[in-house]
């Protein structure tokens, strides 16, 4: 770029006028927990009044699967910080 084309700190300022992030809309769900617009909602899986998501499932699957990693994880050899931790927990 040549200093003729450089933008001024006016231009600049006027153009980074209008990069402000606004906040993110919510919804009240009917189970009183704020969720995101056209979202099922994270806390009771529903979305227009039908549940779509099945919560406790999910969850169980987030355990099992963390626990799976970790297991990995200590089978490998490469978890240095949980080794430390292995004989509070056996
Ligand atoms: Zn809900």
């Amino acid at each position: 770029m040549v200093v003729r084309m450089r933008a001024n700190r006016s231009k600049s300022g006027k153009r980074r006028s209008h990069h402000a992030l606004s906040g993110m809309r919510m919804a009240a769900c009917v189970c009183g927990a704020l969720r995101r617009p056209h979202r099922a909602c994270a806390s009771c899986g529903t979305y227009r009044e039908r549940v779509v998501v099945d919560v406790v499932a999910r969850a169980e699957r987030g355990v099992r699967r963390t626990k799976r990693k970790q297991k990995e994880l200590r089978a490998s050899g490469q978890a240095a910080e949980n080794k430390e931790k292995e004989p509070q927990t056996q």
